[in-house]
């Protein structure tokens, strides 16, 4: 009969069974202090992301969060979604001219004729919009070069007021036009605004006309004028400057009207669908020529200056 009682495990030939397994080389193995324990939620060590290290801005379509320097080289496009984040007025003009050769009009300064009150006083506002955004008004205008062409270009700072059109920002434009005039130079202008600044009442209505005869007075002296319309362009501005461009380029889904949608539907009593007022419906409709992604704006634009100035093309 064989002998066929198990040996009991002592403690010393336990520790020896042990110690043979821990010299065997055994690669799944974890330390002891990193073993997964099946049914406890390990503790990870937070490791900070990119995102959580460095300043970061949230896409206001997907909500991603996308790093500030990302953002800069994308030229504030959302890498995600595509949507396309506003830029300020001086972000915009140094990345589209290549080579700034000096700035018009800061010489002018918003005044109060009408001692306007809404619930804060006119020049507190103004103040509250200068330190916040740190320009003097809400259009700036530059000159300098695109690529191999001279050009005068200005572009409004939705976040100063709004970008509304007050006398100053009727002067900077008008300034801007004379110069392209009597240089010949073209002028670009990149709109976003909520319309005429109603602090200013009738002199701001009044830059509606000023603004509309200096474009008029390019159109006669053969000097091209583009429009880029950005989100969003409404009232005077819409009713003016920026719908009198030789070419009207819009980027994608702007909003671009003359009244906004909730004024229309009380007004006409029926109810729009959400295309409407986009730039993609306006180019269905013939009021936008083309809508251009950011991304191939400069080139856009540059061609068709290129072409309407008869200068050569640098890229052909
Ligand atoms: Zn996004």
């Amino acid at each position: 009969m064989t002998d066929t009682i198990k040996k009991p495990v002592t403690e010393k030939n336990s520790s020896a069974a042990n110690d043979q397994k821990d010299n065997a080389v055994d690669p799944t193995r974890h330390s002891w202090f990193d073993r997964p324990v099946p049914g406890i939620k390990q503790q990870l060590t937070p490791t900070l992301t990119a995102v959580e290290t460095e300043p970061s801005t949230e896409c206001s379509s997907c909500h991603s969060m996308i790093t500030n320097t990302a953002l800069i080289f994308n030229c504030y496009v959302c890498p995600h979604c595509d949507h396309h984040l506003p830029m300020t007025a001086r972000e915009r003009l140094q990345w589209f001219l290549g080579q700034i050769d000096g700035e018009l009009g800061q010489e002018f300064m918003a005044k109060d004729p009408l001692r306007f009150v809404d619930s804060k006083p006119y020049p507190q506002r103004m103040a509250e919009a200068q330190s916040k955004t740190g320009e003097s008004e809400a259009l700036i205008v530059l000159y300098g070069k695109l690529r191999n062409l001279e050009v005068v270009a200005c572009a409004f700072d939705f976040r100063f007021m709004g970008g509304s059109m007050g006398s100053v920002v009727g002067d900077r434009f008008v300034e801007a036009a004379e110069k392209a005039l009597a240089e010949k130079k073209p002028l670009v202008c990149f709109a976003a605004s909520g319309g005429a600044r109603m602090q200013e009442g009738l002199l701001s209505l009044m830059q509606m006309a000023r603004t509309a005869a200096a474009v008029e007075r390019l159109r006669i002296a053969s000097v091209p004028y583009i429009v880029v319309l950005t989100n969003p362009v409404y009232g005077g501005v819409t009713a003016s400057l920026a719908m009198l461009g030789d070419i009207h380029l819009a980027e994608p889904k702007a909003m671009i009207g003359f009244a906004g949608k909730r004024v229309i539907e009380q007004t006409v009593r029926e109810t729009l669908e959400e295309p409407f007022q986009r730039a993609e419906f306006l180019l269905e409709h013939g009021v936008v020529d083309e809508v251009v992604h950011r991304h191939q704006m400069i080139d856009t634009i540059y061609r068709l200056l290129a072409k309407l100035c008869h200068a050569p093309n640098v890229n052909a």
